[in-house]
């Protein structure tokens, strides 16, 4: 069931309408009843009837004149359509009126005919009503009404306004479930424990655990983020609502951070439940970025966002999922701890997951035997789930179009170079040439990760494009928190940051612009283990920048600033170049021993886009023995 939620509508506006209704009803009925016994006639009809003697008790107003008839008789006197008029009526009527005429005999007229006449002023008080009390009426009732509305504190107008244009979707019952979404199993995973607890909250409770607040889900756009927060919905049975961080930000000051308590308010009266916003990156861009308009309303917003979740409790049944596909551009403070503090990345599928999506899609489609996913799977990599969607739905279109039987792989041809033409444009993908190099890069990295004495173990890898610039990636499983790290465990941080770019010069005898983020990493760190910790033997023990805290332990590039001699920094410059080459030494010297590894890995990767650990451990099963 879907219901869109609206403001209930108030009282004053209520008394407001059905006031004009009665008014409007009380003024039609005295109409309506003032016609009924009187006849409308024409002049004509009128100076006829006064020449024949048959009119009594004249009034003349201003622009009628109104009097009492005997109708008896006056046929040959009157029009043919004025007698059928009184004809048809049940009761006989004797009252009669006329539109005034300019006239100056009548009064002679009317002396002569002895008639009883006399003359009125009208006072129109309809006409006045409706021209003039009526709006007034109108006009004070609607000044009341918004008066009503801004009074009292400005807050609780500016929350009103809020309330009315709030487009919180809200679902009650979802039907999408986990068998929806196919190919993200590790995203879907990790929100299991979500739907445990939106099912039993007791039991979480009860234990005095504390789920996270926020979940935000990375991804591409159309790899099923919306469909996985609904899944969740779906599978726990708990409303979701859902909004866009674009429709949060209005023109008008106020209403977006009154659309976000609306919307916390509502979400803590449907509890258990999801709430969901969806571009979260329209509304949470780092504060000082973006445009120079409506920045105000924006910040007032994310602020606002920001003071609700942490006013409340997860304890009380709410969940927020956020979607996004820019995770870099978000204000930080959304991330901290107790916010959007867990991250579930969602990557476009590889080929078994691609094969799954669509034969999720196809399920309820008659498709041809000749069909085979897997080959429709492999032609498709880098696209996303809702793009193969659209595929199925073009070939089943395409056959349909063509009255066939059954979709046949001939449809689903034309759909995907359909697509591919579309995609071109829009995203990356990757020709033959380049993927083999990506496989390489990121072969290399897990190598030199795998043989290093203390770098993390690889978890997974993947030639699949993330957006964000990356071609591809090696994903590592931090052991154990780090708090201090040895130097040599730094040199081992080193090598697998230059492992991706050794191992593609080792194969294509050149590198590539694919590394030139490892390479700013690479540079950073060593210049860190110089300057900041005194691990360079030539320049000794002596911290030339001053230290950001945790910068090496972070992902980003530090910035520091010396106080040294250009002598000095020119040391600087060489120690660092010097420190890089030893590395890249001997990054060459371990991956030429394992080249045959190397490849394997390689073309592993090639033909299953994402290799786990389990996959990856079997490469490297003699690997003891190797060493
Ligand atoms: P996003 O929110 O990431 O942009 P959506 O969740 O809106 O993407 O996905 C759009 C549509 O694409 C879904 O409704 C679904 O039909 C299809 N789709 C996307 N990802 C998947 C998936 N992993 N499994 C099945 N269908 C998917
Ligand atoms: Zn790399």
């Amino acid at each position: 069931m879907d219901t869109r939620v609206n403001p209930a509508e108030t009282k004053n506006r209520f008394s407001f309408w059905y006031f004009l209704f009665v008014t409007l009803l009380v003024l039609t009925f005295q109409y309506w009843q003032g016609r009924s016994t009187v006849e409308t006639i024409p002049y004509s009809d009128f100076k006829n009837l006064l020449l024949a003697g048959k009119i009594s008790n004249l009034t003349l107003r201003d622009t009628t004149i109104t009097g009492s008839v005997d109708f008896q008789n006056t046929q040959e006197v009157i029009s043919a359509d004025t007698w059928k008029s009184i004809s048809s009526h049940a009761k006989p009527t004797h009252d009669f009126i006329t539109i005034r005429m300019d006239d100056p005999h009548l009064t002679e007229q009317l002396q002569a005919a002895k008639v009883r006449y006399s003359a009125v002023i009208d006072n129109h008080w309809i006409g006045t009503i409706i021209s003039w009390v009526i709006p007034a009426l109108v006009f004070v009732a609607i000044w009341s009404f918004a008066i009503r509305r801004m009074g009292g504190n400005s807050v609780g107008s500016l929350m009103n306004i809020g309330k009315n244009k709030a487009k919180v979707f809200v679902q009650q019952k979802i039907g999408v479930k986990f068998t929806d979404v196919e190919g993200i199993d590790e995203a879907k995973q990790e929100l299991m424990e979500v739907v445990e607890f939106l099912r039993t909250p007791e039991r979480f409770q009860r234990l005095g655990g504390h789920l996270p607040k926020g979940i935000l889900i990375v991804g591409a756009p159309g790899t099923g983020k919306t469909l996985l927060a609904k899944a969740v919905a779906g599978e726990a049975q708990v409303p979701f609502l859902s909004i866009s961080g674009s429709e949060f930000v209005e023109m008008f000051v106020g209403i977006g951070a009154a659309r976000v308590r609306d919307l916390f308010d509502q979400a803590l009266k449907l509890a258990p439940c999801i709430i969901f916003i969806d571009e979260l990156d329209a509304l949470g861009k780092a504060r000082g970025i973006g445009g120079f308009s409506g920045n105000d309303e924006r910040e007032q917003t994310l602020n606002q966002l920001l003071v609700e979740m942490d006013g409340f409790d997860t304890n009380q049944g709410v969940i927020i999922m956020a979607a996004t596909n820019r995770p870099e551009i978000l204000d930080s403070a959304l991330l901290r701890p107790g916010r959007f503090d867990r991250h579930v990345s969602i990557d476009r599928p590889d080929l078994k997951g691609r094969a799954k999506i669509l034969a999720l899609h196809t399920k309820h489609l008659v498709v041809a035997p000749s069909v085979d996913l897997g080959v429709i799977a492999a032609k498709t990599a880098g696209y996303a789930g809702a793009e193969l969607a659209n595929i199925v739905n073009e070939a089943a279109l395409k056959a349909a179009r063509e009255n066939k039987s059954a979709v046949d792989m001939d449809d689903f041809e034309v759909a995907i170079d359909r697509a591919v033409a579309g995609l071109e444009k829009r995203n990356r993908v990757m020709t033959t040439a380049e993927k083999e190099t990506v496989a390489y890069h990121e072969a290399g990295h897990a190598l030199i990760a795998e043989y290093s004495a203390t770098a993390d173990k690889v978890a997974k890898i993947s030639i699949i494009p993330r957006g964000f610039g990356s071609l591809g990636f090696t994903q590592q499983l931090p052991t154990e928190d780090r708090y201090l790290l040895k130097r040599s465990e730094l040199l081992d941080r080193l090598d697998v940051l230059l492992g991706g770019r050794g191992a593609e010069m080792l194969i294509f005898n050149e590198p590539s612009t694919g590394a030139q983020a490892d390479l700013q990493r690479a540079t950073d760190l060593v210049r860190s283990m110089v300057t900041q910790y005194g691990m360079s033997d030539i320049l000794g023990p002596i911290a030339l920048d001053k230290q950001k805290f945790g910068a090496i332990f972070s992902d980003y590039p530090t910035q520091s600033l010396g106080e040294y001699s250009e002598a000095t920094a020119r040391q600087i410059d060489k120690e660092v170049q010097h420190m890089m080459y030893l590395a890249e030494n001997r990054v060459r010297t371990t991956l030429t021993n394992k080249k045959e590894k190397l490849k394997k890995l390689a073309s592993l990767l090639l033909t299953q886009e994402t290799v786990n650990r389990e996959a990856f451990s079997s490469v490297f099963e003699d690997r003891d023995n190797a060493i």
